[in-house]
């Protein structure tokens, strides 16, 4: 299918590869793991999956965004069972209706991005923001919080490990294309 295929196995460097495309998973934070279909170059010999430099990255691409497309209305609800939407909107500085309309249309900015992974991840920052970052108020934000912030911080915020049977590409990478 793709004619940048590696010709030798990056494990043994044997020629004895047959292409393939596979099926793999790719997820934002907070999104869904989203099955994209990848070509790769199997070594009849070790088994080793090869991809060749950059083959697969506009597939993995839009898989990654179609997740984080879908991260966005679950982040906002992640935030909404702490505050209400108006009290994060004005702790934030965001203009009215920001949180419903990105959780509506599943669309944001990149810094609205940015901004949601950061307070549904520690909501108890919206207090801090509320606050105007006096670094005084802190302390005494975390301390009320902090049973919740200690359980909370059990929980994985990624899916990328729940369902990936053909995966051969290291998770961390996965992220790559949103890292920017
Ligand atoms: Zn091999």
């Amino acid at each position: 299918m793709n004619q940048e295929e590696e010709k030798f196995c990056l494990d043994c460097l044997s020629t004895n590869l047959e292409n393939k495309t596979i099926e793999d998973f790719v997820s934002a934070p907070y999104g869904p793991a989203v099955p994209c279909r990848v070509n790769v170059s199997i070594c009849r010999d070790c088994g080793q999956k090869n991809e060749a430099t950059g083959a697969n990255d506009d597939l993995r691409r839009a898989a990654l965004e179609k997740s984080a497309a879908l991260s966005i209305p679950k982040m906002v609800d992640l935030l909404s069972l702490h505050y209400s939407m108006a009290g994060i909107e004005r702790a934030l500085r965001l203009s009215p209706k920001s949180l419903s309309q990105w959780k509506e249309k599943k669309t944001t900015s990149s810094n609205g991005m940015s901004l949601l992974r950061i307070y549904a991840t520690c909501p108890w920052l919206v207090e801090v923001a509320a606050n105007n970052f006096d670094k005084a108020k802190v302390l005494e934000i975390v301390g009320r919080h902090l049973n919740d912030i200690i359980s909370d911080s059990k929980k994985s915020t990624s899916t990328a490990t729940v369902k990936q049977p053909g995966t051969y590409f290291p998770p961390e990478k996965m992220f790559y294309a949103f890292s920017r």
